[in-house]
């Protein structure tokens, strides 16, 4: 070895693609389930991740009532139409397109998050984002900012990124203050024939969602295309070259590793907890 050698670049390759599966959930909202079904239960730390898209009111306009979690944090990013959050600790507030919502659910809160439309499209994702053992039981906390509150930045290219958590390889750093995990969290939109990396801590857990367009992954020809999950193999940096217009998210975080017990809207790490959960529930303690 000498100090010219050339460094090896460890770019991600793609481990796994999923399109997800059809699902309903609150009142009968409809949604593709990526992350947190049959085939696919977590990908620690993520536990859930919906799209929901349709310009049918009746596949949304049922929303979801109030309902209780705990455990964990939900994280609603919008693309079209409006959201309407309102929990029992007070906080309330309406997101529109590029505007997201982050809820800390902690020791437990009890919230609606319901469509302010009753007509045209309403698209946006919600992802679950699990706490440490030793976090699940905090102060429930909740984080909203508009489009307009959203570091943006700008490419040469004409591309930009939409930094919700984290950092870019620019240090162009996101609004949302995350004291627990910290994933990274990037909206990105390319022209065609372009280049795009983003630095990540090696161990971490990563996927790409593709809104539009599609994708090679790394200096390779594997393919990302519209709607579809793809899970990144470990790697210091991810690479994605296009020669489409694209948009997608990335989304990055490192893995718990603790026991998990999940049961509907709580997620905690064992059994016991998850029957205390209810109890505190019925016994109105949330
Ligand atoms: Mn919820």
């Amino acid at each position: 070895m000498t100090n010219s050698a050339p460094q090896a670049n460890n770019y991600r390759k793609l481990a796994l693609v999923t399109s997800g599966q059809l699902s309903s959930d609150g009142a009968g909202v409809k949604l593709t389930r990526l992350i947190g079904n049959s085939e696919l239960s977590m990908l620690d730390p993520f536990l859930l991740l919906d799209v929901f898209q349709s310009d049918k009111p009746q596949d949304y306009s049922g929303g979801f009532p109030s309902h209780p979690h705990r455990g964990f944090e939900t994280v609603t990013y919008m693309l079209a139409g409006r959201m309407r959050h309102k929990d029992n600790a007070g906080n309330e507030g309406v997101i529109s397109a590029n505007g997201v919502q982050w809820m800390t659910a902690g020791r437990g809160i009890i919230h609606s998050e319901m469509p302010e439309q009753e007509s045209g499209l309403l698209k946006g994702f919600q992802l679950w984002v699990n706490l440490p053992k030793k976090h699940k039981m905090t102060t429930p906390h909740y984080q909203e900012f508009a489009a307009d509150k959203i570091t943006v930045e700008k490419r040469s290219d004409g591309g930009e990124i939409r930094v919700i958590s984290g950092s870019t390889n620019n240090n162009a750093t996101g609004a949302v203050v995350n004291n627990y995990v910290k994933p990274t969290y990037l909206h990105v939109t390319l022209p065609a024939n372009a280049s795009f990396e983003q630095n990540i801590a090696k161990a971490d857990n990563t996927f790409i969602y593709m809104i539009s367009g599609h994708l090679c992954i790394g200096d390779s020809t594997e393919k990302l295309d519209k709607n579809q999950l793809g899970i990144l193999t470990e790697g210091t940096s991810v690479k994605v070259v296009t020669n489409t217009a694209t948009s997608f998210l990335l989304v990055s975080a490192m893995p718990l590793n603790e026991p998990l017990a999940r049961s509907g809207p709580f997620v905690m790490n064992s059994k016991a907890e998850i029957i205390q959960a209810y109890s505190d529930l019925q016994n109105n303690r949330f």
